[in-house]
């Protein structure tokens, strides 16, 4: 597996494989990897010639600088993790090298910014889109692999693709959980022995959704997850929503939709939480 820092080095050892014929899969990560994160490079792997994996965290997609200070770093451990599977490449630039001077690219996004992740975290979107747009223009990947745990995330990043003429083919790969049903997730890790056992109620919640609309007045919904989830005092939620899968339109009735997509923040203590189920009708 080769380690590289730096632009110039990537795309010039890139080139020998594209220059022979080789499809590129890429994965962008954040590091402090987990089964989830491996499970793309995996399906990468199967999918291409190559495998590019990168290990950034991307100051500006945190509108709450103790959270980009919080988030968790283990790149010895991450890059134990990518070797032993198998990745053959990964990138992993400082911030200098991705941004030598501040970044005011502006992505039309819609909507997007303006509902669940978009709303809480303002910014956050532009912030993903502007990195994710500079990885791609340095790995010209062929495909390029995202998990639905961030399923609003997926649905920018198609948009970058489409407003920007990409032809990266964004591949979306399902939500790995842990045993207790927990969408695994970097941030896991600051969960003390406690709150990871209790998040299983996040999951357990949106899990019986389902049953729930199928038997209540839809319009309640949002009150009973509510107090499903903050009847434990350890977790409070930031908001629950239900949107199209498609369109991601906010669904205030059943009719006209073929699939739904339930999504969760929650907090528990100062590590925020998401989640989100697919419905099918
Ligand atoms: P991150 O390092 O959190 O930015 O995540 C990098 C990629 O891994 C993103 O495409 C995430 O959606 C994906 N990912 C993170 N957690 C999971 C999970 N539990 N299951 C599937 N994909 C995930």
């Amino acid at each position: 597996m080769k380690v590289i820092n730096n632009i110039l080095e990537i795309t010039s050892y890139l080139n020998s494989f594209v220059s022979t014929g080789k499809k590129i899969g890429f994965v962008p990560t954040m590091g402090a990897l987990h089964f989830g994160h491996l499970t793309l490079i995996n399906t990468s792997k199967d999918q291409n010639d190559i495998t590019v994996a990168s290990i950034f965290v991307n100051p500006t997609q945190f509108n709450d600088k103790q959270d980009f200070e919080k988030y968790p770093r283990n790149t010895t451990e991450d890059l134990k993790k990518l070797s032993e599977i198998g990745c053959d490449i990964v990138f992993m630039p400082d911030e200098k090298e991705m941004y030598p001077e501040t970044d005011s690219t502006k992505f039309n996004l819609g909507k997007l910014e303006e509902v669940m992740e978009g709303k809480f975290r303002p910014g956050h979107f532009q912030g993903v889109a502007i990195i994710v747009n500079k990885l791609f223009k340095i790995v010209k990947p062929n495909n390029a692999y995202f998990g639905q745990k961030d399923f609003q995330q997926l649905a920018v990043i198609k948009k970058l693709v489409s407003t920007t003429n990409s032809t990266v083919n964004i591949v979306s790969c399902p939500i790995i959980r842990e045993s207790n049903g927990l969408a695994m997730s970097s941030r896991n890790t600051r969960l003390k022995e406690e709150e990871f056992d209790q998040a299983s109620l996040i999951f357990s919640t949106i899990n019986q959704l389902s049953n729930y609309i199928a038997n209540n007045k839809f319009s309640d919904f949002k009150t009973w997850v509510i107090s499903q989830i903050n009847e434990n005092k350890l977790f409070r939620t930031e908001y629950i929503e239900i949107v199209d899968t498609e369109t991601l339109e906010i669904v205030t009735d059943l009719k006209n939709h073929k699939s739904i997509t339930c999504c969760i923040a929650v907090y528990c203590g100062q590590v925020r939480l998401i989640d989100n189920i697919q419905i099918n009708l």
